[in-house]
C-alpha cells in the first residue's frame, strides 16, 4: 500500500525497450524534447491520485509510453483506473495524430483523462456485486474465461478483451499474423518490460480463447484442424523439449515409427522440426495444460 510520500511520485518501470536502444522509459523521456510537457502532465496525475492509487510510467512499445493509474483496493483488472499512451515522437497523449494510441478510464478518472486527450475516453466498467459474488463462490479455476464486449479496432488488428483482463488481437492484415496464426493472446503487463506478454497464438478466435482457458489446440490447427488436443508428443527442438499436440483425429499410431532421415518440418505436423526419434505420446490430464 503506497504511503503518503509514495503517492506524490510516479513509479517508473526499469524495463528496457530494444526499439529505444535498450533505454529505460525514464532515460528516453529525459532525452526527449517533450520531457518538460510530459513531466508537467505526470505531476497532475500524481497530484490527483488518492492515497490508494499509484501512478506508473512504462514502455508500451517504443516510441510509445503508458502512464497508468492503479488502485490496489480493486481486483484485477478493475484495479486499472486509467491508462493513456504518450507518443515520444510528437509529445501527444493518445492523439489521433499518432499511428498507435491507447486510452481508457474508469470512474473517478474519466473527466481528467478527457481533458488531457481532448475527447471522451473509452470508459471501462466496474465489477458488479453479483459478478464479484459469482467469482468468489465458484470453485477456483473453473470459471471459464470469455470474450467481453465488442472488439476494439486498431490499425492492423482488432482487440478482443477477455473476462480475466487478458486480450486477443485478431490481425486484419496478413502482415500482422504471427506465423500462420491470425490471433495472438496477451497478458497485459506479463512481459518483464511491463509490456503485454505473448501467451499463445491460434488461427481462430475460439482456439485462442481455448488457450486462455488452459487448453491446447491440435498441432494441425495451422492446417485446418479445429479440435482441441487430447495429448502431446514430446519432441526435441534445438536441444529443448517441445510438444506437438494432437487431437483424437491426429493422434499418432501407438507404435509410430521414427521420422525417416531427410524429411523436413515442411511435411511434419505443427511446429515439429529437426525431430529426434519420437518418444512415447502422453495424454493430457484433465485440468492441466
Ligand atoms: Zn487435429
Amino acid at each position: 500500500m503506497p504511503d503518503q510520500a509514495n503517492r506524490k511520485q510516479a513509479i517508473w518501470s526499469d524495463g528496457r525497450d530494444w526499439q529505444a536502444a535498450d533505454a529505460t522509459v525514464r532515460e528516453a523521456i529525459d532525452a526527449s524534447p517533450h520531457r518538460d510537457e510530459f513531466m508537467a502532465v505526470l505531476a497532475t496525475f500524481t497530484a490527483k491520485a488518492n492515497r490508494h492509487e499509484t501512478v506508473s510510467v512504462r514502455w508500451w512499445s517504443a516510441p510509445r509510453v503508458y502512464v497508468g493509474v492503479d488502485d490496489a483496493r480493486h481486483e484485477y483488472p478493475f484495479n486499472g483506473r486509467a491508462l493513456v499512451s504518450f507518443d515520444l515522437t510528437n509529445g501527444k497523449w493518445a492523439s489521433h495524430d499518432s499511428e498507435h494510441r491507447y486510452v481508457f478510464a474508469r470512474r473517478g478518472w474519466t473527466t481528467f483523462i478527457g481533458c488531457l486527450i481532448g475527447y471522451s475516453p473509452p470508459v471501462y466498467g466496474e465489477r458488479s456485486g453479483r459478478e464479484a459474488d459469482a467469482a468468489m463462490s465458484a470453485p477456483a479455476g473453473t470459471t471459464p474465461i470469455t470474450v467481453t464486449g465488442r472488439a476494439q479496432p486498431f490499425s492492423g488488428f482488432r482487440r478482443h478483451w477477455l473476462s480475466n483482463g487478458w486480450f486477443i488481437d485478431g490481425a486484419t492484415r496478413r502482415s500482422a499474423y504471427l506465423g500462420d496464426h491470425k490471433y495472438t493472446l496477451y497478458e497485459p503487463g506479463g512481459h518483464p518490460s511491463g509490456c503485454a506478454g505473448l501467451r499463445g497464438s491460434a488461427p481462430t478466435l475460439n482456439l485462442a480463447l481455448a488457450i486462455a482457458n488452459g487448453q491446447q489446440p491440435c498441432g494441425r490447427a495451422s492446417f485446418g484442424c479445429r479440435k482441441l488436443a487430447i495429448g502431446y508428443r514430446p519432441v526435441m527442438v534445438h536441444g529443448r523439449e517441445a510438444r506437438v499436440y494432437y487431437c483424437e483425429d491426429h493422434a499418432p499410431a501407438p507404435e509410430a515409427p521414427a521420422v525417416p532421415a531427410g524429411r523436413t518440418r515442411h511435411n511434419l505436423p505443427g511446429f515439429a522440426r529437426a525431430i529426434a526419434p519420437l518418444p512415447k505420446p502422453r495424454a493430457i490430464e484433465a485440468g492441466t495444460r
